[in-house]
């Protein structure tokens, strides 16, 4: 089969979002499944809506396009604030968008005026990440003048932690999030529906057995692909965190040594750190490189060691074994591994289900 490839095992997904379904079921939040890591493959999107999410959320419109096209009519989130550019579009082909700006939201209401159509508006809040949101301060406002653009429904609010500065999620801004929907709805009426309280990152928090208040929707797409939080990089107990490995195929094995030898400079992509010294070794290279993934992300087997990499190579030290040329190994990825390989024109991707992981002659899970 073709290398390197992203095998998509879609009933690990199947679980892992089935799991994460039912744990925030259970505390009243239901989960809007983050496609953008696969680029919104509809077969993907729909394993997560059989296994019971709520909707479909994207931050590009064109991933979301892409399950349009397939027949997908399930309630589609864009979780961007919109490109004023691309209003007529994102109205024609979503449901809701995530907004911080008035400009925006009045012209997804002139869109939406000339589509005959309704467009959702979750108003997206700054709890200190500084990526984006709205004031607290000027909240009120910016939801007494969302309230009077026609064809807009303002559906609730959000907030998005972790991504920008690491902010943590915790009982603090979580409880912020609480308070300002309970004060626009004094304000205004009972109007905020939704309090979508962030991404996988939240998910600590709410293993904690924290209050979630108000909160009773999440944003989650590492978690269900990968199986792990971002904070720290955990695994979830009960998820399975190779859902998505990555194959690369053995180009050059040759014991070699392990420091380099000549004048050192720059490498091909900036300083390269000299390798310690362990004498000669088995080196292998793969052919896979910046080009397809993000090597930095990438996790091999155990008894191998990632040692460099350049746009097309990664040079690994193989252990005791010598690998045959043609060898095909699994990496498992980090986010930015897999939305980098995702994004690759190089890499071929095969998503398989264990009933067809025989006929493709593919591993089938524990
Ligand atoms: C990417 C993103 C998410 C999902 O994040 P994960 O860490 O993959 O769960 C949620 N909300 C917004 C606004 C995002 O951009």
């Amino acid at each position: 089969m073709t290398t390197p490839r992203l095998e998509i095992n879609l009933s690990k997904i199947h679980h892992n979002a089935r799991f994460l379904v039912n744990l925030l079921g259970r505390r009243g939040i239901s989960v809007s499944a983050v496609t953008k890591a696969v680029l919104g493959l509809p077969i993907v999107a729909r394993q997560l809506l059989a296994a019971g999410v709520s909707g479909l959320a994207d931050s590009r419109i064109e991933n979301i396009q892409t399950m349009r096209r397939a027949g997908i009519e399930a309630p589609m989130t864009l979780i961007r604030s919109p490109m004023i550019s691309q209003a007529a579009e994102i109205v024609r082909d979503t449901d809701t968008s995530l907004n911080t700006e008035l400009d925006v939201i009045s012209e997804l209401s002139k869109a939406a005026q000339a589509q005959g159509r309704m467009h959702g508006v979750l108003l997206m809040i700054e709890l200190g990440d500084l990526r984006e949101g709205i004031m607290p301060a000027d909240l009120e406002d910016v939801v007494r003048r969302t309230l009077d653009f026609p064809n807009i429904v303002l559906k609730g609010i959000g907030t998005n932690l972790a991504c920008r500065c690491g902010v943590v999620p915790d009982a603090v801004n979580m409880a912020e999030l609480s308070a300002l929907a309970n004060a626009i709805d004094a304000t205004f009426g009972p109007i905020i529906s939704i309090v979508s309280g962030g991404n996988s990152s939240n998910l600590n928090w709410i293993l904690g057995g924290a209050d979630t208040g108000r909160i009773n929707n999440l944003r989650l797409g590492e978690a269900m692909l990968l199986g792990c939080e971002p904070l720290h990089r955990q695994m979830i107990e009960g998820l399975f965190t190779d859902a998505i490995t990555l194959i690369a195929e053995v180009i050059e094995s040759k014991v070699k040594p392990s420091q380099p030898w000549g004048m050192i400079a720059e490498s091909a992509f900036g300083k390269a750190t000299p390798p310690a010294d362990s004498g000669s070794i088995s080196q292998s290279i793969f052919a896979l490189g910046h080009m397809d993934t993000d090597p930095e992300g990438l996790i091999p087997p155990p008894g191998m060691k990632i040692l460099g990499s350049s746009s097309d190579h990664l040079i690994v030290d193989s252990g005791r074994d010598r690998l045959p040329i043609g060898t095909e190994i699994p990496f498992q990825l980090n986010y930015s591994a897999l939305v980098r390989a995702m994004s690759s024109p190089f890499v071929a991707k095969i998503p398989f289900s264990e009933e067809t992981a025989l006929a493709l002659q593919l591993p089938v899970s524990a």
